[in-house]
């Protein structure tokens, strides 16, 4: 909060939260806050901010945080935790990947702590989503891949018909199941640790196969490892 300077990955919604948590306190009311956020969410001249774009944000944030409908503890995230209910029906769903984009789109909800929704404003924005996830599709076959979390209600659309606004379902009622503490390869994650058989690379996030042995890397990364090593025994010795 020092530094004057937002995180370029963070979205604003959860900057405000943030923001919110930290000038919290009890001799304020609802109102100061809304107004304290404000100017100081100004201060810090956000890319894409505009004001009357946040307003019902910040109004309602500021009253969760004094109703206590908003947990108060100022927290810096270190992980965003994937829950036990959540697992399951990603696990039920027919195709890996349907489970990574479910996967990737909870823990991506979850962090911009929008009650499940995730905003994109282009679709450019949701070819990240698929990467991040790990699913490479054109752009049909990726609107396919929606329709059918869709039509099976895991996920739905905002109001625009541009699939761009889409809602998941959270569920932190069971216990946390996996910690993401690294936004990159996600859906991986979810193949590597939860589907039988397999694991990631250590080095690259690339899934493998789980031979049973102590392999570590995928055969690539091993390489590289291997001639990292004799590379520097060459120039130690
Ligand atoms: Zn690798």
């Amino acid at each position: 909060m020092a530094s004057k300077k937002k995180p370029d990955d963070l979205p604003i919604g959860y900057f405000i939260t943030l923001t919110a948590k930290y000038y919290f306190s009890d001799e304020l009311n609802a109102e100061q806050l809304s107004g304290i956020i404000k100017e100081k969410t100004l201060e810090f001249d956000l890319d894409n901010y505009q004001e009357y774009k946040y307003h019902n944000k910040i109004t309602s944030t500021c009253e969760g945080l004094f109703i206590g409908s908003i947990d108060r503890r100022f927290k810096e995230r270190e992980y965003i935790p994937i829950y036990d209910n959540e697992i399951k029906i990603i696990s039920a769903l027919p195709t890996d990947r349907q489970k990574k984009l479910m996967f990737t789109f909870l823990a991506v909800a979850r962090y911009m702590d929008c009650d499940g929704w995730i905003n994109k404003k282009t679709s450019k924005d949701i070819s990240e989503l698929f990467r991040l996830a790990n699913v490479n599709l054109t752009s049909d076959k990726r609107n396919e891949l929606l329709h059918e979390l869709y039509i099976n209600g895991h996920i739905s659309f905002g109001k625009k018909v541009d699939n761009l606004n889409i809602r998941v379902k959270l569920d932190d009622s069971g216990d946390v199941v996996y910690k993401i503490t690294n936004f990159e390869n996600v859906g991986n994650q979810y193949i590597g640790n939860f589907k039988r058989g397999y694991k990631q690379c250590k080095m690259c996030g690339k899934v493998i196969k789980n031979t049973g042995n102590k392999k570590m890397y995928c055969n690539k990364c091993a390489l590289d490892n291997e001639l990292k090593s004799k590379k520097k025994w060459w120039d130690t010795h």
